[in-house]
C-alpha cells in the first residue's frame, strides 16, 4: 500500500492525518463506545473513528429500539441449539449491555421506558403457545439471578384490540428507547472526550505492521495507528471477505399517527423474526426477513415488497383490525449475523481487533461489547 497522500497540505497532515494510536473503523454503537472506554481509560491518547457514511447510516441508528433480552421462544429455540450455559451467557451479556448504554448516555437522553415488551402468538400457532408457557417457571427461575427480578415473563389475557391471538407473553424487564438520540448522544461524548470523528472515509484496505498499522481509503487517503478496530458489523466482509458474518437486510415501516392505537411497548411475533412497537401514536413494524431469506442476505440498502407486504397485512388483519393505516416512513437497515449468535471478538494481528456480528440484539450487547474491545485494546 503506497503513500497516497501527497497532496494534501503541511496542515492537514499535521493535525488531521498525524498518526493516531487507535483507529476504529464504524461509527456505530459498537465502534463509538469503543472509542469512548478506550479515551477514557487512555486520556492522553489520540482516537480517531472513520465511517464511510456522511450521516450515521448503521444498523445502530437504522433499528427499532428495542432493548430486550430475548423473548420466550427465542430464548428457548436458544437453548435447544446451543445448550443452557451458552445461552443464559448470551442474555447475561444484553442485560448487562444495556445497563452499561443506560449509564454511559442516560435514559433521558435516548427516551429509554421500561415499558415492557410481549411476545405474540396467533390463533395458528396455539399448539406453539401452549407449549411455550409450560417452560415460563423454569426460565424465571433460571433468569432470576441475572435479570434480579423473580417473574421476568408471565401469560396475560390484555390483547391491546389485536385480533386472532391465542396468547401473549409479557416480559415486564423489556423496555424501549430512541436509537437516534442514542447515537447523537454517542457522537457528543466522543467529541467531548477529543475523539476525531472522520466521516465519508470508506476503508478499502488495511496493512498491518509490527508497530504500525495504515489504512486506504476509497479516496486513496491514508491514515495510520498504532492500534486498528474494526466495528463494521454487516458490512465486514467488504474489506474481510473471510469472515464468518453474513449481512442480512431488515425491513422497517413507520405509520402516521394512529389517534386509536392502545398498544404500547415492544412486541415481538414468529421467534422475533417480527417486532412491531408504538413510537407515540405511531405503530413501527419492521423484520420478516426470513419470508425471504435469500433476497435479504444483502449489505445494501433497499425495499422488499414482498416483506413490506406481509408485513403490511399482518397490521391489516391482526394487529390493528379495521383501522386505517398511512405509511409515514419506511427504511432499511443491514445486520451482521451469522451460525452462532454471539459476536465475534479477536484479534486478527497483533494489533488488529474486530468486534462484529452483533445480529439482532445489537443495542442491547453493542455498548458492552465496545467497552470489552476497549479494554483488549488497552492491554496491547
Ligand atoms: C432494521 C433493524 C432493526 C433492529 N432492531 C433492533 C432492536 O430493536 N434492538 C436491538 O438490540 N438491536 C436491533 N437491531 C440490531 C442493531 O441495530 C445492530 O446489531 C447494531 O446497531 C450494530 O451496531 P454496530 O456498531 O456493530 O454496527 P453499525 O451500526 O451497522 O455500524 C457499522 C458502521 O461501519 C461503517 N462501515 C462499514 N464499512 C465501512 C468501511 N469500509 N469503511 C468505513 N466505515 C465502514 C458503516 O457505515 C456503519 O456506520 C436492528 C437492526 C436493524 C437493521
Amino acid at each position: 500500500m503506497k503513500n497516497t497522500n501527497d497532496h494534501l497540505s503541511h496542515w492537514e497532515k499535521e493535525v488531521f492525518f498525524d498518526p493516531y494510536e487507535l483507529i476504529v473503523v464504524g461509527a456505530g454503537i459498537v465502534g463509538l463506545s469503543a472509542a469512548i472506554y478506550y479515551k477514557q481509560e487512555n486520556p492522553r491518547s489520540r482516537v480517531c473513528v472513520v465511517d464511510a457514511a456522511i450521516f450515521p447510516k448503521g444498523a445502530s441508528s437504522r433499528n427499532a429500539g428495542f432493548a430486550c433480552f430475548g423473548s420466550m421462544t427465542e430464548l428457548l429455540a436458544d437453548i435447544a441449539s446451543n445448550g443452557i450455559k451458552e445461552s443464559l451467557a448470551l442474555v447475561q451479556s444484553r442485560w448487562q449491555g444495556l445497563a452499561s448504554l443506560r449509564s454511559l448516555v442516560g435514559d433521558e437522553n435516548m427516551d429509554y421506558l421500561n415499558t415492557g415488551g410481549y411476545e405474540i402468538f396467533l390463533q395458528k400457532d396455539k399448539a406453539i403457545f401452549h407449549e411455550t408457557i409450560k417452560h415460563i417457571k423454569e426460565i424465571n427461575a433460571r433468569l432470576e439471578s441475572i435479570i434480579g427480578i423473580p417473574e421476568v415473563f408471565k401469560s396475560i389475557d390484555q390483547t391491546f384490540g389485536m385480533k386472532n391471538i391465542a396468547g401473549i407473553i409479557f416480559n415486564s424487564a423489556e423496555g424501549q428507547l430512541h436509537p437516534g438520540k442514542m447515537m447523537k448522544k454517542l457522537i457528543q461524548l466522543c467529541q467531548k472526550n477529543e475523539i476525531d470523528i472522520h466521516r465519508g472515509y470508506t476503508v478499502k484496505e488495511y496493512k498491518s505492521e509490527k508497530e504500525e498499522v495504515s489504512l486506504c481509503s476509497t479516496n486513496n487517503e491514508s491514515l495510520q495507528a498504532k492500534k486498528l478496530l474494526f466495528a463494521t458489523n454487516g458490512f465486514s466482509k467488504n474489506i474481510l471477505p473471510d469472515l464468518n458474518v453474513q449481512p442480512a437486510r431488515n425491513q422497517v415501516i413507520l405509520t402516521q399517527p394512529i389517534p386509536q392505537l392502545k398498544l404500547k411497548g415492544c412486541f415481538h411475533y414468529d421467534q422475533g423474526y417480527v417486532y412491531f412497537r408504538n413510537v407515540g401514536q405511531s405503530l413501527l413494524i419492521g423484520g420478516g426477513r426470513h419470508w425471504d431469506i435469500k433476497k435479504e442476505e444483502t449489505a445494501e440498502y433497499g425495499e422488499n415488497d414482498l416483506i413490506k407486504n406481509k408485513l403490511l397485512k399482518l397490521v391489516e388483519e391482526n394487529i390493528l383490525p379495521g383501522l386505517e393505516i398511512k405509511i409515514k416512513d419506511s427504511w432499511s437497515g443491514i445486520l451482521g449475523v451469522g451460525k452462532e449468535k454471539s459476536p465475534i471478538i479477536k484479534f486478527i494481528a497483533p494489533n488488529v481487533l474486530l468486534s462484529i456480528r452483533m445480529g439482532g440484539m445489537g443495542v442491547a450487547i453493542g455498548n458492552g461489547v465496545g467497552r470489552q474491545a476497549a479494554k483488549l485494546l488497552s492491554e496491547i
